[in-house]
């Protein structure tokens, strides 16, 4: 299980390249008004930790972080 956080302070002008590249196909678009737009990790428990989103994300200082739960950390030693 992996935690997504999309950084929207970072992610001012969404690229939709997550959107794109997620073999998951686990974000979706939400309309903020008539011209803008955001991105939305909607089926988070479909994520499978593969950080492509981190590596395209052309926004840098990885806007879309994937964080390993603790569990899952915790239960892989
Ligand atoms: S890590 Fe991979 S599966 Fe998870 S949200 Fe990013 S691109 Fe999708
Ligand atoms: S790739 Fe980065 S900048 Fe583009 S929409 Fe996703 S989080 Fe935002």
């Amino acid at each position: 299980m992996f935690e997504i956080k999309v950084d929207y302070e970072k992610c001012t002008k969404p690229s939709g390249k997550c959107l794109k590249i997620c073999p998951a196909m686990l974000f979706g678009l939400l309309r903020t008004n008539e011209e803008d737009f955001m991105v939305v990790p909607h089926f988070k428990e479909l994520c499978i930790g593969c950080r492509e989103c981190e590596e395209h994300c052309p926004n840098g200082a990885r806007c879309c972080s994937v964080v390993r739960s603790l569990w899952e950390e915790l239960n892989s030693y």
